[in-house]
């Protein structure tokens, strides 16, 4: 045989090799994949149905079209991120804060037309179906709200966006009357409420990527307004809308606790972690990569990790849930 065909043949060997070795890891993974959420099926919908804690992060809503801050190419993002954030920056020159940062990030069309993804719809499913079902989400998309999205979304009382949400607004002065702190930190609201002026200029900007002549201001003491987002220089107690003493709560009591895309890199997923150590609880992570080794609990946290995409194995786990209970 020429020497040019046994090193095709040899090559082409080697190719299957490497395919067999792939499907075989492929399906070991789906084995464990489909072993973990077996567990969660349980927890959520078994005899006991014992409430399980969904904590939601920027991975949910990629398949909306919305891009994770932390992850891949736009890492150096984060920084800027976390610079620009602030009530500092905001105060210190609203009007490029929210020409520069806030409208191009958070309210541009794609983010404030973005749709409910398969992974949004599933655990909406999944929380319609086990009422002890509770989400917590790092989102300020707005994608799980039942009020906006009807049944693809999650009901108020299951749910707490814990950062806020895009597109509403609350006074950002903290001081005399008409808007004293406590008016401050309980109201908020609507583009709708705002000036005419303002929502006009707000809803060009989304549009038409136009740029804002004027910050938008709070309808009641005419000061600045600021996003209804919970910004880095702020606590979670920073306004009424986070829930904080909701979600702390749900910590408490649930059984489990479900990480769904999220990078642990904020106070609440810290604290998610912290508690579920303190209480001695379980917790999974459904991601596109492994959690890193250095947060609380890795080691737990990577040996029940559900590796793929959350728009794949939600769906996946909402049919496990729904079986168990018919
Ligand atoms: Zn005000």
């Amino acid at each position: 045989m020429p020497k040019k065909r046994v090193r095709e043949e040899e090559e082409e060997e080697e190719d299957v090799r490497v395919a067999v070795e792939a499907s075989r890891r492929e399906a070991k993974l789906l084995v464990r994949n489909e072993k973990l959420l077996g567990e969660i099926a349980e927890l959520i919908a078994g005899k006991e149905r014992k409430g399980v804690l969904f904590v939601t992060g920027a991975g949910l809503s990629c398949a909306s079209g919305i891009a994770a801050f932390r992850t891949g190419e736009e890492a150096v993002w984060s920084r800027h991120v976390t610079d620009m954030g602030t009530r500092k920056a905001l105060r210190k020159d609203p009007l490029k804060w929210y020409n520069e940062f806030w409208v191009p990030t958070f309210e541009a069309a794609k983010v404030r037309d973005a749709r409910p993804s398969a992974a949004h719809t599933a655990l909406a499913k999944i929380a319609a179906l086990a009422p002890e079902t509770r989400v917590v989400t790092q989102n300020v998309d707005g994608l799980h709200c039942a009020r906006k999205h009807g049944s693809e979304g999650v009901e108020d009382p299951q749910l707490v966006e814990a950062h806020g949400r895009a597109g509403l607004y609350r006074c950002l002065r903290s001081g005399e009357a008409p808007c004293d702190e406590e008016a401050a930190r309980n109201d908020w609201y609507e583009p709708s409420e705002l000036s005419a002026e303002d929502a006009a200029n707000l809803e060009k900007a989304a549009s038409e990527g136009t740029q804002l002549p004027a910050p938008p201001r709070c309808p009641k003491c005419g000061s600045v307004a600021a996003p209804l987002a919970l910004l880095f220089d702020e606590c979670y107690d920073a306004h009424f809308f986070f829930e904080a003493d909701a979600w702390d709560g749900w910590m408490d009591s649930a059984a489990a606790f479900v990480f769904v895309g999220t990078s642990f890199a904020v106070e609440l997923t810290r604290e998610a972690l912290r508690r579920s150590r303190e209480r001695g609880i379980p917790v999974y992570d459904i991601n596109l990569v492994m959690p890193p080794p250095t947060i609380t609990r890795a080691d737990v946290l990577r040996h029940n990790a559900i590796l793929g995409k959350a728009e794949d194995i939600l769906p996946k786990l909402a049919s496990l849930v729904e079986r168990k209970l018919s």
